[in-house]
């Protein structure tokens, strides 16, 4: 009976899906081809009978963890792959992305936006299915709201979550759960986490500056509604296990992995939001329809606009870490799918420049602080080679020594024209023109490593995409960002 139904079963979601059967999955694997073969006859029962939505829903995976490493282009999985191998080993160790990469994504926007997608509207394409223009929040190019899968989630009455290590209400996220005709419109789209409904059960990411304003304090408000709220990493051990939870641990995004007090931020936030979803789930005792949760490594992004190898190899190592407790988690919940990709890929960023045939990561493991940090240690304190290679962990040539010093000079300038320095720096990752120095560092990281950069901006190179768990194989060969929507709407039973 349970070979004739799993047999059923296997019919019925390849017709109802028509996607491939999976090799890894634990329901709809055989042990051989002829238990694959199905009877016409019993495709037709099942097919009348009242238990095919059972059937149908039994075969689904039960949580879905969706991850989007934002800006994570090939290059970023490649170069994390050297920057993590033990030089002590004669092979270069696979990594927890070369473990489960399926395939790759097109990132392509609406033709309105041409090749090069942002991160709104390839976000839209991934939590819609539906192609938008760049800036799009969850609207379709005619502007019109267009359901996620989270909203469609949540409908189906599995806890949903957003862990991301930008403000909560950045691009990536605020696609998942907001209807905007604009990115920028950030107050607007915090209001609608509130207003058009509250979409998840947990919320972890930065946003105080847009959550907790003078005409508004929605913080107030989501605990009004019944949300318990934490503002920093030590009290996520104390989340009561019945309420849902807004954490938000940062005015804008969270400090940079490498200057973070907890470098691994996202993984331990991350399996925090795991528990807790599974808690609340469990005190919601009617049904146990298990989860949806959104994880964004948004700050790999970041690291690329700032052609900042250090940052982007430090936050790679952050999600890292966060696959490998999916990993763990899987063993252990096989009924969970996780789908990893990227938005688009970032900076231009590859292994080598100049025609050096050559990519020297171990000059990046060594630094224990961002660029940025370096640089404002140097500006503060007198240029010597003692402090340098204290801070670089290396010694520097007399040029790079003549480089910095002359670059100082320059931020000093820079400094002194600006009207009101506080605000400098506060939205790093946005348009602000960086101090000379900052950039002079980076620029000796990126010479010691041959690091090359082409954009300052996104490139519209195809993403890999990575899958394990539940129906995994559905997420191989080369696919377009709005067939993963496409295909985690019928996973989720639409
Ligand atoms: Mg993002
Ligand atoms: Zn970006």
């Amino acid at each position: 009976m349970k070979l004739i139904l799993s047999a059923v079963t296997f019919a019925l979601l390849s017709s109802s899906c028509s996607m491939q059967s999976t090799e890894n999955d634990v329901t709809l694997n055989t042990k051989n081809n002829s238990e694959r073969h199905v009877e016409p006859h019993l495709v037709n029962m099942a097919k009348n009978s009242v238990n095919k939505r059972i059937a149908r829903t039994t075969s689904l995976p039960k949580n879905i963890i969706m991850v989007v490493g934002d800006g994570m282009g090939p290059a970023y999985t490649s170069a994390y792959r050297y920057y993590n191998d033990n030089p002590s080993t004669a092979t270069i160790e696979q990594t927890v992305f070369d473990r489960h990469l399926t395939g790759s994504s097109s990132t392509y926007p609406a033709a309105i936006s041409g090749v090069v997608t942002d991160s709104a509207a390839s976000a839209t394409a991934l939590a819609t299915g539906v192609k938008s223009y760049n800036g799009a929040i969850g609207v379709d190019a005619d502007k019109n709201k267009v359901q996620t899968v989270l909203e469609w989630a949540k409908l189906q009455g599995k806890k949903t979550g957003v862990v991301v290590t930008s403000q909560i209400n950045h691009a990536t996220p605020a696609s998942y759960l907001a209807h905007n005709e604009s990115r920028k419109n950030y107050n607007q789209i915090a209001d609608s986490y509130l207003d058009d409904g509250v979409q998840a059960d947990l919320y972890f990411g930065g946003g105080w500056h847009y959550f907790i304003r003078d005409d508004r304090n929605l913080v107030n408000e989501f605990q009004q509604a019944g949300f318990h709220y934490l503002d920093n990493y030590q009290d996520l051990a104390t989340i009561p296990k019945n309420k849902p939870v807004l954490g938000l641990f940062a005015d804008v995004g969270l400090p940079a992995a490498i200057d973070d007090s907890d470098p691994q931020r996202l993984a331990t936030l991350s399996k925090r939001a795991i528990h807790h979803l599974i808690d609340l789930q469990k005190h919601d005792q009617a049904k146990d329809n298990g989860f949806f949760m959104l994880i964004e490594a948004s700050q790999i992004d970041w690291a690329g606009h700032s052609n900042d190898i250090n940052n982007a190899m430090a936050e790679m190592d952050d999600l890292a870490k966060t696959l490998e407790y999916l990993e763990h988690f899987v063993k252990h919940h096989p009924d969970t799918l996780v789908v990893v990709t990227a938005d688009h890929s970032t900076g231009g960023f590859t292994l080598g420049a100049k025609g050096k045939y050559a990519w020297q990561p171990a000059v990046l493991k060594s630094l224990t602080s961002s660029a940025h940090s370096i640089a404002n240690t140097l500006y503060t304190q007198k240029i010597t080679p003692a402090l340098t290679e204290k801070l670089f962990k290396f010694s520097l040539t007399d040029d790079e020594l003549t480089l910095l010093k002359a670059n100082k000079k320059i931020t000093a300038d820079q400094k002194k024209s600006i009207v009101n320095p506080t605000k400098v720096g506060k939205h790093k990752h946005l348009a602000v023109p960086e101090f000379a120095l900052q950039l002079a560092v980076k620029r000796i990281i990126d010479q010691r490593s041959n690091t090359g950069w082409t954009s300052g901006g996104h490139t519209a190179v195809d993403v890999p995409v990575f899958a394990f768990g539940k129906h995994s194989s559905h997420f191989n060969g080369l696919q377009d960002n709005t067939d993963i929507a496409k295909k985690l709407f019928k996973l989720l039973g639409k």
